[in-house]
């Protein structure tokens, strides 16, 4: 029988390239996302794979919304047995500047969120003694850089949680694994070069070259299918073993 996933901010970027690789192996999908096309985009997913798509409008700042967006898939599909917590925004701004806006809203969808699904999928998860729980983290999961304090501070908490709730897992066959991309080419980060280049007074092009790739050892965009093929392998039933873990896929980035 096909195993269902539901993943976070799925129709945009790195979610959607994830989408599309857990489609193509025969997963059943839960698509979430803000695009006003989200529909769309997954019943376009349910035809080229010929898979069962469901898509949930639900707004990651909202508790509520979480939950009807949980319980909706559970009642419909029965389990969800691969979690993908993803959905993400940014904000670039010195410290003394900060929105507290902002900072509340990177901390809310970028790492609360995850808390909030991980618990509604939990329950269940456990009683059928499996569960693939994956968190998108970042390199900044792992480093810092400077003018991003909340996304920074939200994808360090994202790894402390996955390393949390892969010591609660472990004995129901749970794993929970943060992946630490650099950067990837995604509207996220077209947006963040324009931010950058306003922040450090520099052309976009100078950012790309000297600020986001300048870190990597390997000076390309990281490409978002590395990345769903990674979150395909974690969610085997034979990777149990990998759990816990924030693996780096940033072109070198934190073995400087
Ligand atoms: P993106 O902007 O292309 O996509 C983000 C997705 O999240 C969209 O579908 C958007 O609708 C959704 N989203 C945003 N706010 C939401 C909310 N409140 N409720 C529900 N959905 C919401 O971004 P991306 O670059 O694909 O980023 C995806 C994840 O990968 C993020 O967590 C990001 O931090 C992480 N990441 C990105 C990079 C990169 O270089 N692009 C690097 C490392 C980590």
């Amino acid at each position: 029988m096909s195993k269902t996933a539901l993943i976070t901010g799925s129709t945009s970027g790195i979610g959607l390239e994830i989408a599309r690789c857990f489609a193509r192996a025969g997963y059943k999908l839960i698509m979430n996302g803000l695009e006003e096309n989200g529909p769309e985009i997954a019943k376009a997913i349910e035809k080229e794979f010929r898979t069962t798509v469901l898509f949930s409008s639900a707004n990651m700042l909202f508790p509520e919304q979480i939950d009807e967006m949980v319980k909706g898939a559970l009642q419909q599909l029965n389990t969800i047995d691969v979690l993908i917590n993803n959905a993400g925004i940014q904000h670039v701004s010195p410290v003394e500047d900060f929105p507290i806006e902002k900072w509340n809203q990177i901390i809310s969808i970028n790492l609360t969120s995850a808390f909030l699904t991980t618990r509604l999928v939990w329950n269940q998860m456990k009683s059928q003694k499996f569960g693939r729980i994956i968190n998108i983290a970042s390199a900044h999961g792992l480093v810092a850089s400077e003018f991003k304090s909340a996304y920074v501070a939200a994808k360090h908490g994202i790894v402390g949680f996955t390393k949390t709730i892969a010591l609660e897992g472990a004995p129901y066959n749970i794993t929970a694994n943060a992946l630490c991309p650099g950067y990837v080419k995604t509207p996220l980060v077209e947006k963040q070069i324009k931010d950058q280049a306003r922040a450090h007074q520099i052309s976009e092009r100078e950012v790309e070259n000297k600020i986001m790739l300048h870190k990597q050892a390997v000076k390309e965009f990281i490409p978002a299918d590395l990345i769903a093929n990674m979150c395909i392998m974690l969610s085997d039933e034979k990777s149990g073993t990998i759990t816990g873990t924030a693996i780096p896929i940033d072109g070198g980035w934190n073995a400087q």
